[in-house]
């Protein structure tokens, strides 16, 4: 089936009740579905979690955007590291779920997740996927379209049957929904049709950025030597604020980690991004953190 009246027909098929909600991060995906929603029709709500540490120009071309409201969390992440007592890393994100993930509970969202885009979402993510589904939802896992992903949510492996959009609709309530109208496609046909359409995006990808996301993210890896280089008070201010973050450890009577000693050596052991000589691993609220070492 043709890909753009496929992603119109799941929005207009899992459309009920509330209008939905409309994960719109500034990035060329959510331009996609934020024109996609326009187009098909179905009432939707476009919002931007302001994360703190978005690039200058995603702030300006997000405020620019008609008809996508910003919401600004309760804490910056400049807070939330000195309140975590480490960096955001790979293995331990709690800035997405306190940046991003709070707003939407109870509701359906149009994302722009594809699978093209991470291993993760290849394995965790189908059409539609309920979050925190009910128990009645949960039975949902004995048909062989509905698959339990590993965070205790159910993704519907395809939507294309009627019977499998009544007890999806069914489910509404639990506590979110995703919808994927872009799922399937990859990187050729999103540029094709992104020109095909006309579709403004963020100016960013027009200076090479490949990804829009949060300065320093630590999924970005070594690339964020480069954003660094770009917007050097970003660094200036995470080094301030691991400042802040010793002090905090210290005042709180935690113990030194290893690699530690200065706020610019906590930022080198950051942007290194691997494991240091005695290392341990540990869990955290059900995280397995490695990375640091606490001296005994
Ligand atoms: S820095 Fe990365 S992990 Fe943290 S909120 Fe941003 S995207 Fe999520």
């Amino acid at each position: 089936m043709d890909l753009e009246k496929q992603a119109l027909e799941i929005l207009r098929t899992f459309e009920g009740g509330e209008p939905y909600q409309l994960g719109y991060s500034g990035g060329k995906d959510s331009d996609v579905v934020f024109h996609l929603a326009k187009k098909s029709g179905v009432k939707f709500q476009a919002v931007h979690n302001h994360t703190t540490v978005d690039a200058p120009e995603t702030v300006r071309y997000v405020r620019s955007k008609r008809g996508v409201v910003v919401l600004y969390p309760p804490m910056s992440m400049w807070e939330l590291i000195v309140k975590h007592k480490t960096p955001p890393t790979r293995r331990m994100r709690y800035c997405c779920e306190e940046l991003k993930e709070y707003s939407g509970a109870g509701k359906k969202v149009i994302t722009g997740v594809r699978k093209s885009e991470s291993r993760n979402r290849r394995q965790n993510q189908g059409f539609v996927t309920l979050i925190k589904p009910d128990r009645t939802a949960r039975k949902l896992t004995d048909d062989e379209l509905f698959l339990s992903n590993d965070k205790g949510g159910i993704v519907v492996m395809n939507y294309d049957n009627s019977e499998v959009h009544r007890m999806v609709e069914s489910c509404y309530r639990t506590s979110k929904t995703l919808v994927n109208p872009i799922l399937e496609w990859d990187d050729e046909y999103l540029w094709w049709y992104i020109q095909k359409e006309q579709i403004e995006i963020n100016p960013l990808y027009r200076e090479g950025f490949q990804r829009i996301g949060c300065i320093g993210c630590p999924m970005a890896g070594k690339k964020r030597w480069r954003e660094f280089s770009r917007y050097p008070k970003y660094k200036d201010a995470y080094i301030r604020t691991f400042a802040k973050m010793l002090e905090y450890r210290k005042v709180c009577g935690n113990k030194e980690v290893a690699g530690w000693k200065t706020p610019e050596s906590v930022f080198q052991w950051w942007m290194e991004d691997q494991c240091m000589e005695g290392q341990i691993s540990m869990i955290i609220e059900g995280n397995e953190i490695t990375g640091f070492r606490e001296k005994g």
